[in-house]
């Protein structure tokens, strides 16, 4: 086959950026970018709450690649911030108990940060009063004070990378969606649509890293086959400048329901000063609906009877499931639920405070017969890699993502014949790739 290209990555959200960056670091290769948007990042890694996290809530037992890449990633971010001046705001976190037995929850937090490599000065556990010390407006019988999780924009992030993948050699293809993919040989088929008009690529490589779509992109080539995909939009609701809450710090609480990708809203500071509250996570049929329930009909079909339907039958005849569901629709109709879930530790926040609703991004949920799915699951194929269900804390992991996933395609081969080189910048790769172990 005649290749016009040694790597194609399909998406330019924060993990393909990331995976392009990476790769055309490492490698002195021809590498594309392929997104269906004119622009980068269009979706998730713009539609988010724009917190690097720090993995003190990921178990270590079970959520080990995720741990890892949010630690490792970290440095990476607050270097790359200083040094193209974009946003950082190192504000904080603050994970409250909602009642006596949520301290134990916060005890265990603690360890597993330490666990996932996480300084112990960067914690520390507090009581209710001295919580109120520090935010007046906040109540609750203790809480874990993270002093290192940053606010960002995680959209400006991946433009960022994608200029330097760009100025070391790499191709963006912007407003391309890819319809169909095929492993052919010693490599890969690409069927590319600009609207009025289809490409073929032909590619050594590939790597899917398309978001809502990734799945039934690897599907094509036979992957994934036990896997289901359900959709959950974020909305937030922004808080009034006049409001009078002066908070300092982003506020999140213990999770209610650790098991279900519900999530409860946070108070949120962000970069710019702004403060919203959000998100939820509300059950729509498809990875576009920012309104409603999905941008197509055809979508929404697809999501509801598309094979396997053993999995999705399941949530749905789960009972719990299905009043989560019905009260995290409630929290998008009506800013007085969404205050009230808020209220619960910051008494003073009245809905009268909310002042417009914000859609926000799509989580792509992918669940199998034995249920949800939390860490995210790599598809490996003849010439490709398929990364499925990236999830939160995704944004702040890419980077380390991305190095876990170079080490994969070269222990597979699938490098071989390419050409190394001495990255540009070997600071911010060599201090992922330390803190991953992979040096
Ligand atoms: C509400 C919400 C809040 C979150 N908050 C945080 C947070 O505070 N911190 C954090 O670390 N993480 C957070 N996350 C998680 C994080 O945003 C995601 O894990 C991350 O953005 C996923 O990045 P991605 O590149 O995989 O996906 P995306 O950003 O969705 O990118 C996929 C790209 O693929 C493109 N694409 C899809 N299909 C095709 C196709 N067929 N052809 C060509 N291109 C295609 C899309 O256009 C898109 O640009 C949050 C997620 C949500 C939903």
């Amino acid at each position: 086959m005649n290749h016009e290209y040694d790597v194609t990555i399909i998406g330019a959200g924060i993990l393909g950026a990331s995976l392009a960056f990476w790769l055309s670091e490492k490698l002195d290769a021809r590498i594309a970018i392929i997104d269906r948007e004119k622009k980068p990042a269009l979706h998730a890694s713009r539609r988010n709450t724009g917190v690097i996290h720090r993995p003190f809530h990921l178990d270590p037992a079970k959520r080990k690649i995720s741990a890892l890449a949010s630690n490792a990633s970290y440095i990476f971010w607050k270097e790359l911030s200083s040094r193209y001046s974009l946003p950082w705001k190192q504000v904080g976190t603050l994970k409250v108990a909602l009642e006596d037995r949520d301290l134990a929850v916060l005890e265990k937090y603690l360890k597993w940060g330490e666990e996932n490599g996480m300084d112990r000065e960067e914690m520390e556990l507090l009581s209710g009063s001295e919580v109120l010390k520090i935010e007046p407006e906040v109540r609750c019988p203790g809480a874990l004070l993270i002093k290192s999780e940053a606010s960002v924009d995680f959209a400006l992030y991946a433009e960022k990378l994608i200029e330097l993948s760009i100025s070391n050699g790499a191709k963006f293809l912007g407003g391309s969606r890819v319809t169909r993919i095929s492993e052919q040989g010693e490599g890969v088929e690409i069927l590319v649509t600009d609207g009025s008009k289809t490409t073929r690529i032909k590619s050594r490589i590939l790597i899917n890293a398309a978001g809502g779509e990734s799945l039934d992109l690897a599907r094509q080539l036979d992957l994934g086959r036990e896997y289901a995909v359900l959709f959950f939009r974020g909305d937030y609701w922004r808080v009034s400048q006049d409001s009078g809450l002066r908070i300092r710090r982003n506020i999140y609480s213990v999770p209610r329901h650790a098991s279900f990708p519900f999530l409860d809203p946070h108070f949120i500071v962000r970069h710019d000063g702004s403060n919203d509250v959000g998100p939820n996570a509300v059950p729509v049929l498809g990875p576009y609906a920012y309104k409603g329930f999905s941008e197509s009909f055809a979508r929404a079909v697809k999501t509801v009877f598309g094979k396997p339907l053993y999995p999705k039958l399941r949530l749905v005849f789960n009972r719990e499931f299905l009043s989560l569901a019905y009260s995290e629709w409630m929290s998008t109709l009506s800013k007085r639920a969404m205050a009230s879930r808020v209220a619960r530790f910051i008494p003073r926040l009245k809905h009268q405070m909310l002042v417009e609703r914000i859609p926000g991004g799509v989580r792509s949920q992918v669940i199998s017969s034995s249920g949800i799915i939390h860490d995210p699951v790599i598809l490996v194929g003849g010439r490709s890699i398929h990364v499925i269900n990236y999830n939160s804390p995704g944004a702040t992991g890419a980077p380390g993502f991305a190095a876990y996933i170079y080490r994969l395609a070269d222990e597979k081969g699938f490098t071989e014949g390419l050409k190394k080189r001495q990255p540009t910048h070997s600071d911010l790769i060599d201090v992922v790739e330390k803190r991953l172990d992979l040096l």
